[in-house]
């Protein structure tokens, strides 16, 4: 066996099992491409079907994270700017991360309130209430 294999085996021996009670919620993969001077989000649409949110919510994220303008178009989200791909799905990451999966169990069941102004996520599998900070 040489190194390269070995190295192999012990990558496969880092993967968490398969077999735990729940899946990991998985991020969707964002796909996107240039357009001129814009980016636009291929598959906006299903990634909001993935997560449960609404189309504004995840769009003014976008927006002030990478502070330019952004429209959506026919389900896909358009941005004022070229970004790589790599770079918006680690801010779609760190959204998910922020609002949509369940602090205390980690499963996205979840729903943003908003009351006066402040945005709490609620897990509807837990009952665990979070600021949301986005
Ligand atoms: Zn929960």
């Amino acid at each position: 066996m040489d190194d390269y294999e070995k190295m192999l085996d012990r990558a496969r021996a880092a993967l968490p099992e398969k077999t735990l009670a729940f899946e990991r919620f998985e991020t969707p993969q964002l796909e996107s491409f240039l357009q001129g001077s814009k980016t636009l989000v291929r598959n906006f649409d299903v990634i909001l079907q993935k997560i449960r949110r609404p189309p504004e919510i995840l769009a003014k994220y976008f927006s002030r994270e990478l502070a330019v303008p952004v429209t959506i178009q026919g389900g896909k989200l358009v941005l004022n700017g070229k970004f790589y791909t790599k770079n918006l799905q680690d801010k779609l990451q760190a959204f998910v991360d922020a609002a949509v999966v369940c602090k205390e169990c980690k499963r996205p069941d979840t729903k943003i309130i908003e009351k006066d102004g402040v945005k709490t996520l609620v897990c509807e599998a837990c009952g665990a209430r979070a600021p949301v900070r986005i």
